[in-house]
């Protein structure tokens, strides 16, 4: 197995914060208070990394998380060239490939037993020209570490944002629920980087729009053998991704929306449809118990506006990515870094105007329409993937693909760096 990050150096509250607790007099008032100049809501990859650049740029942040450790698993593991090239601008190219990951030059693919080349990063004008998979929960302990390194980051584990404070229409903070009781944050700036699920929107009245996707992607573990190597992704009668990961492959199985029940029947119906797939899986996958099989319920949607007075959302929470493409962690980190260079300089001294959280929307909203509209042509083919007994051809921009390997790098750009690369203030 994979070795786990020593995440249990974690504690509480880490970094300098001042607080104090206040008793009431005739009744006791529990709550501690404190005041930041950044207030984040999440600790995954749009909230450590812009707690990380906020503190290196001298702004005194917390970043929220609402468990006590990063070690959930199923979650992206794909870290693309652009995220490489901006821990390469941090110095912290070396730690991270210090750690456990695998390379992945290409994204390979088996198509009704046709091998193809999806994409290739090999010429991308980058330190690096691989994705790098690693377990999230790896790269989240990185930038942590690397954000406790600045006397301004504080992180508070299992502590929940659950309300949002205000001064008339102005959001001027977060409640939570930490450890020790209720906590309340003051800041000139709230930012929600609490992921797809995010409560908190709502709370601070911004709209999501998006349709619902054509298909869920079932994940599970399956064994591997020694060095081996398979395809990125398998497709024909079905569609299966196996990420390797040191002796076990995470493997994503693509059905249709709302197909998959949890019961025994579906359990057998995806086994049979793996074994046709790969049948070097077949033996493997006895050992598979329903209770391992997670869903994700896919969502391709985002914010109406990502921004109010005193608060802005970034990443999962201001666009929910479709897993195809595995690019939901960096566009994350690019919104983090756009974030931060715009905000920076004023953020030491006073709360950010509207006009300039407007700004980072309009820069960042554009990389993640275009590269939703890409995912939702993606889903095209996987929703005829995700049909049992169907066996798709390959399609016809895969095939020309094949024999156009300039095309094949255009969308290495395309996947690996995105669409408009961020770069980290110096
Ligand atoms: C199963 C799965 C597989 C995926 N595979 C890939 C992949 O291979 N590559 C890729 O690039 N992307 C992938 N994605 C998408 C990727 O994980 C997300 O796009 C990315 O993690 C978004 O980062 P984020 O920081 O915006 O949000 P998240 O990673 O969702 O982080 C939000 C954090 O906020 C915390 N939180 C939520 N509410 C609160 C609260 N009220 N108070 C405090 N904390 C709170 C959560 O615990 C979480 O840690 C996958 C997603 C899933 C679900």
């Amino acid at each position: 197995m994979t070795e786990i990050a020593p995440i249990e150096r974690i504690e509480r509250i880490e970094g300098t914060e001042r607080t104090e607790r206040t008793e009431g007099t005739e009744r006791t008032d529990r709550t501690e208070r404190t005041e930041r100049d950044c207030v984040v809501v999440g600790g995954g990859p749009a909230g450590l990394m812009l707690g990380l650049l906020l503190a290196r740029g001298g702004v005194r942040v917390t970043v929220l998380e609402q468990h006590g450790d990063f070690l959930r698993d199923f979650r992206g593991d794909t870290i693309h060239p652009s995220t490489q090239e901006v821990l390469h601008e941090l110095g912290l190219l070396d730690r991270f490939l210090a750690r456990p990951h695998e390379d992945l030059p290409r994204v390979t693919m088996s198509f009704s037993g046709r091998s193809l080349v999806l994409a290739d990063f090999t010429r991308l004008p980058t330190e690096r020209t691989a994705i790098a998979f690693m377990p999230q929960w790896d790269f989240l302990d990185l930038l942590a570490e690397a954000g406790r390194e600045h006397a301004g980051f504080s992180l508070r584990v299992r502590t929940a944002g659950t309300a949002l404070l205000r001064d008339g229409a102005r959001i001027t903070g977060v409640v939570a629920e930490g450890p020790d009781g209720p906590v309340e944050i003051r800041a000139k700036l709230t930012v929600l980087a609490d992921g797809r699920d995010s409560e908190l929107r709502a709370a601070a009245g911004l709209r999501t729009l998006g349709a619902r996707s054509a298909i869920d992607v079932l994940w599970f573990r399956i064994p591997r053998a020694v060095n081996e190597q398979m395809p990125f992704l398998l497709a024909g009668d079905g569609a299966l991704l196996s990420i390797p990961r040191g002796d076990f492959y995470q493997c994503a199985h693509i059905v249709r929306k709302d197909a998959w029940h949890g019961d025994a029947a579906s359990f057998e119906a995806m086994r049979r449809r793996i074994a046709l797939l790969a049948p070097l899986f077949e033996q493997r996958m006895s050992a598979l118990r329903l209770d391992e099989v997670r869903v994700l319920h896919v969502r391709i949607e985002r914010l109406e506006r990502w921004y109010r007075d005193g608060l802005l959302a970034i990443g999962d929470a201001a666009h929910a990515m479709s897993p195809a493409g595995g690019v939901g962690i960096n566009l994350a980190i690019q919104d983090a870094v756009a974030t931060a260079n715009a905000l920076v300089p004023q953020l030491r001294h006073a709360r950010p105007s509207e006009a300039l959280l407007r700004e980072i929307q309009r820069r960042r909203e554009r990389p993640a329409r275009v590269t939703q509209a890409f995912q939702r042509r993606l889903e095209t083919v996987l929703v005829r993937l995700a049909e049992p007994g169907e066996r798709v051809p390959v399609p016809l921009p895969l095939r020309a693909l094949q024999h156009l390997p300039a095309l094949r790098h255009l969308m290495g750009r395309f996947i690996g760096l995105g669409l408009r690369p961020e770069h980290v203030a110096r």
